[in-house]
């Protein structure tokens, strides 16, 4: 058995940033990273984003092995104990703790149909296989309209791939951008050539002669030589489930990461914290979360003890237009929308009661920081009051 003063669990992009808080702290104490996939930690945005864009696979590595860490690649954390401190991997290998994290991500959602033929998109594998299909031109069928879907369709289009789309909502994006935003974007989808079926679900997949087709449940037939998924995630919890850690949609933290014992700590998607800003647990599926909890989990891993008060942002890439979005971006809750040029530049407040929750700031750039303050601000606010607060001047 090999035994670490650090042991993480998840070889991702949290996994990473708790080992850089660890050693922020202490440069010496021997870490162990066991990781589900047979690479060491990668960026996962890039693979919706800038590889399509032209930039080169390396760019993704981010280093984690430069920081005197041992890599368990390719094995699978199958069991915990937190008794006798140990994590067993799927080859029957045990690893001791003294500290131990879990960042384990999450997992998609899959559909009862289409097994081999559907890509659920979410690894650097993933992005090889579609990237191949694409590079031979492929018709491809985007399954979801949200975060994933939204930045797969445009990545193939813009790369020269037919694409249909397709999804329930009443648009893309539309769980979270306001009616209009929503709608004009399904507009900027088809000027380039991207086929939207918007309101429409897939209810079985056949394959003939021709490729794959996709039955949809109003009766419409799909042609399609390749089918991508992006239709929500699933929080890995079953080492918490295992080890009767606290879980409720995710492995819950206290406000110092810790996972319901003293020594064991969640960070990353996977991990229900209580947002101090917002008053509420969150649970949240996004880069800058994702590296400040890791970041912060290690540092608490190494004794620091400090809270984790972070309100976190998360950006996308659609065609030529990009948001940064903070808090609660949600379109159950009242807007107040301000647009400099209509669904092309402004942003968009959310409110409950009368207090702002959250901001979508749409080609609107370097207001991060003044969202936070504006969602922070123990105030409510008048339409009008709003308009005049972001961009803020400098
Ligand atoms: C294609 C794509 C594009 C994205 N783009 C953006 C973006 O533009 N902006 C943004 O803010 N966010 C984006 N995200 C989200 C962001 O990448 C995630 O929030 C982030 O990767 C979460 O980090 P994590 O370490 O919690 O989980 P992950 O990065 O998912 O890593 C978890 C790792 O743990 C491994 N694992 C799971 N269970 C076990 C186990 N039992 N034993 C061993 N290993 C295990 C998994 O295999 C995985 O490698 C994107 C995500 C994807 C997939």
């Amino acid at each position: 058995m090999q035994r670490y003063k650090y042991l993480i669990v998840g070889g991702g992009m949290s996994a990473d940033a708790a080992v850089r808080g660890i050693r922020e702290l202490d440069t010496e104490g021997p870490i162990g990273l066991v990781g589900e996939e047979s690479h060491p930690p990668y960026a996962r945005p890039p693979l919706s984003k800038k590889l399509w864009r032209g930039a080169p696979l390396e760019s993704v590595w981010r280093g984690t092995q430069d920081l005197e860490v041992t890599l368990h690649a390719g094995r699978r954390a199958v069991g915990l104990d937190t008794v006798r401190r140990e994590v067993r991997d799927d080859r029957g290998e045990t690893y001791g703790f003294e500290r131990l994290l879990l960042a384990t991500g999450v997992t998609p959602r899959r559909l009862p149909f289409g097994a081999e033929d559907l890509v659920y998109f979410r690894t650097l594998d993933d992005y090889r296989r579609v990237r191949a299909l694409a590079d031979e031109g492929r018709r491809f069928a985007v399954l979801g309209g949200g975060f994933i879907g939204a930045e797969l369709a445009a990545a193939l289009a813009s790369s020269g791939c037919r694409v249909t789309m397709l999804f329930p909502e009443q648009g893309i994006g539309s769980r979270i951008f306001p009616a209009g935003l929503s709608s004009s974007l399904g507009d900027a989808y088809r000027e380039r050539g991207v086929v939207v079926w918007a309101g429409e679900t897939v209810a079985a997949m056949r394959r003939d002669r021709s490729g794959l087709v996709l039955r949809t449940r109003s009766g419409r037939d799909v042609p399609a030589d390749a089918v991508v998924a992006g239709i929500g995630v699933i929080p890995n919890t079953e080492l918490a489930d295992r080890a009767d850690l606290p879980v409720n949609d995710g492995i819950v933290v206290d406000e110092l990461l810790r996972a319901g014992h003293p020594d064991v700590f969640a960070a990353g998607d996977v991990a229900s914290f209580h947002s101090v800003v917002l008053g509420r647990r969150m649970r949240v599926e996004h880069e800058d979360n994702a590296l400040a909890t890791g970041r912060q989990a290690g540092r608490n891993m190494a004794g620091a003890a400090e809270p984790y008060t972070h309100l976190p942002f998360f950006y996308s890439d659609l065609f030529d237009s990009g948001y940064e979005a903070v808090g609660e971006v949600d379109n159950r809750l009242s807007t107040v929308e301000h647009w400099q040029e209509p669904y092309r530049k402004g942003v968009v407040y959310y409110l409950r009661d009368g207090a702002v929750r959250g901001v979508l700031l749409w080609n609107v750039w370097d207001q991060v920081d003044a969202a936070r303050r504006l969602i922070a601000e123990p105030r409510t606010w008048r339409a009008a009051e709003l308009r005049e607060r972001l961009p803020e001047r400098p």
